[in-house]
């Protein structure tokens, strides 16, 4: 089924564009890896996909499936979100808020989902730890769960990986892989580590979308790696100037 569809799509701030020529679509089930340089447009690119800056041009159709307040998203680790004064399951919890409406409580049902989720990313035996004493990809993995949490069956992250250490990273990959493959949830993923991101995209429903102010290309990581883009970009981060 399909997710969403852009139709030369342009975002920006304040009636300026910085990302144009969008069109590509994402079905259900997929999952798509956002890469390009700092500044090309990827974090925009989220910020209007989930509706939180209108098109300046073109067509973004969105499906009934992808509302807003059931999409999960992990933004890029502030220092605020690192020195959250919360246990983990609270912090978990409240990926249900935007569900939650005008009811002063959470129900049974945001408290399994809540349960549920830690248990889908290993860190069950955490949730009455405080959130602030958690490692890097223990925090990684809560708010993971949060996002999780929120959504059921569609992920947005920005940049899940970044600072992690390659064990921790592989791990988070892994993590997201059997998501995505086991139970059927979408991901739209923000990346530049752009080998990690090839190599999470190479499977059957794995598509990449390569940024530059506009859209480099769309397609699948095989393709990519055929591509002019893809070559030059993943040359670069094996050399290690990109
Ligand atoms: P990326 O996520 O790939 O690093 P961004 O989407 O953050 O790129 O930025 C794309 C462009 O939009 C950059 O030129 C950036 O300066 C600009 N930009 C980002 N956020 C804002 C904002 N809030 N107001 C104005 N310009 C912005």
């Amino acid at each position: 089924m399909n997710l969403l569809t852009c139709e030369n799509l342009s975002l920006g701030y304040d009636g300026t564009v910085v990302l144009q020529g969008l069109s590509f679509s994402v079905e259900t089930g997929e999952r798509l890896c956002v890469v390009g340089e700092n500044g090309s447009g990827k974090s925009t690119l989220l910020r209007g996909l989930l509706g939180l800056m209108p098109p300046l041009g073109g067509v973004l159709r969105k499906s009934p499936g992808f509302r807003a307040r059931e999409t999960g998203y992990l933004p890029q680790e502030s220092a605020v979100q690192k020195d959250f004064p919360a246990a983990v399951f609270e912090v978990v919890l409240s990926g249900r808020q935007n569900r939650r409406g005008l009811r002063p409580f959470y129900t049974k049902k945001d408290k399994a989902a809540a349960s549920e989720a830690l248990g889908m990313l290993d860190v069950a035996d955490l949730g009455k730890s405080c959130f602030r004493e958690l490692s890097g990809g223990q925090r990684r993995r809560v708010l993971l769960a949060r996002a999780l949490c929120a959504a059921e069956k569609f992920l947005l992250l920005d940049e899940p990986a970044a600072g992690l250490d390659p064990i921790v990273q592989g791990d988070l990959y892994r993590l997201l892989d059997s998501i995505n493959r086991e139970k059927g949830i979408t991901v739209i993923m923000v990346s530049h580590d752009i080998e990690g991101a090839v190599k999470f995209a190479e499977t059957r429903t794995g598509r990449i979308l390569h940024l530059a102010g506009r859209q480099l290309f769309f397609g699948s990581a095989g393709e990519y790696r055929e591509s002019d883009p893809g070559r030059q970009f993943l040359g670069k981060t094996v050399l290690g100037k990109g």
